[in-house]
């Protein structure tokens, strides 16, 4: 084990705060004891009001993909229209493939986002009964605008918006009920500073319904069976009750000490710190009116030795950023501000960086 903890500026996993990791070492329950269910009930109301939502919000023992691959599972019927723009858009396309589900793959350069008319052209061919949807892309630091993807999307009454808001939950209010989602998944790993291992993934009521109606293409997965342990304030298989735990400890920081409002925009007073900074020194990569909120993609416009950089950060100052995703390697660089970060840690990481590049001397102003 390494001495020294670096302190994660990455985009998942996250820094998770002592406190959590204290709640996952609450001695272990069974999952079928009374105390399990009640665990779970608790965690109900929590949720909701997390997602703004009335409707049903599921628990997955997996990662985020689990529930991505869950979502078009239980979700698409005839056809689904897979918006692809960047690394995990694309990977949703893939399991879509993978799960032998028909599809069409729509796709945009990775710096640019996804607009309403595109959608709107696609769904007026009344071919697609479903559309997958990546919120933030973690690869490109890219925000689709959701509230106007959705808008469209309700326009046609029988297709479903299966959203991944991974990256995004816990960092940027999205109102499950208001924008009339379907599916709204996230594992727990990134902006809701968590361990990974654990999604939220809220459904629609419409959505529980068409699940019922399509031949079960998953038993982990889906979503009727899980309705049926979900009533009884259980789940078909053994959950990890550490995750649930923790879940309900960083449900209560959210929700009751910080308050939603005051965490969405200390990720707003985050993202504004790293962007001017990335415009001042660098560039940013996704196309302007589109920078995420949780983390930025930096484009290496100096031509700087990422990995270097990372490495030095990591034995200098016990802070860790993240290299570019797949072919933008060394091209880009990412800095995660999201989950429990605070704007002086920001600062900080952004002060040790200037002090490894020897940036902000006289010389760069
Ligand atoms: C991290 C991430 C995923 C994959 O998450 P896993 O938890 O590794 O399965 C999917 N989508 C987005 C947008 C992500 O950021």
């Amino acid at each position: 084990m390494r001495k020294n903890h670096a302190k994660l500026f990455t985009p998942g996993p996250t820094e998770v705060r002592p406190e959590i990791l204290q709640a996952m070492c609450t001695p272990q329950i069974h999952h079928r004891a009374p105390e399990c269910a009640d665990l779970y009930a608790e965690l109900q109301p929590k949720l909701k009001k997390f997602l703004y939502t009335e409707q049903t919000v599921f628990l997955f023992t997996s990662s985020s993909t689990g529930a991505m691959e869950a979502a078009v599972q239980n979700c698409v019927k005839k056809k689904v229209l897979n918006l692809v723009n960047g690394a995990f858009s694309k990977r949703w396309a893939q399991i879509t493939q993978a799960c032998g589900i028909p599809n069409e793959v729509l796709e945009n350069p990775w710096d640019v986002a996804f607009k309403p008319e595109q959608v709107d052209e696609k769904l007026r061919t009344g071919e697609f009964d479903a559309v997958t949807l990546v919120f933030n892309e973690t690869s490109t630091g890219l925000m689709n605008p959701l509230e106007e993807i959705a808008e469209v999307v309700r326009r046609y009454p029988d297709v479903f918006l299966l959203v991944d808001a991974v990256s995004a939950m816990g960092g940027v209010k999205i109102e499950f009920d208001r924008l009339g989602l379907d599916v709204l998944l996230a594992g727990v790993q990134k902006a809701i500073a968590l361990p990974p291992g654990l999604t939220i993934c809220a459904v629609s009521d419409r959505a529980l319904r068409r699940a019922e109606e399509i031949k079960p293409r998953t038993y982990y997965f889906s979503f009727p069976v899980m309705l049926k342990y979900h009533a009884k304030n259980q789940h078909p298989t053994t959950p990890s009750t550490a995750h649930m735990y923790a879940l309900n400890a960083q449900l209560d920081y959210i929700l009751e000490e910080e308050g939603l409002e005051r965490r969405f925009a200390r990720h707003e007073e985050m993202a504004k710190m790293v962007q001017a900074w990335a415009v001042k020194y660098f560039d940013v990569y996704p196309e302007k009116g589109y920078w995420s909120k949780t983390l930025t993609c930096v484009v290496n416009t100096r031509g700087i030795s990422v990995k270097g950089l990372i490495d030095r950060l990591v034995s200098d100052y016990n802070m860790r950023i993240a290299n570019g995703y797949g072919d933008l390697k060394e091209k880009t660089f990412r800095i995660a501000h999201m989950g429990d970060l605070t704007p002086a840690d920001v600062a900080g990481l952004l002060h040790a960086i200037n002090e490894i590049l020897g940036l902000g001397g006289p010389r760069d102003g």
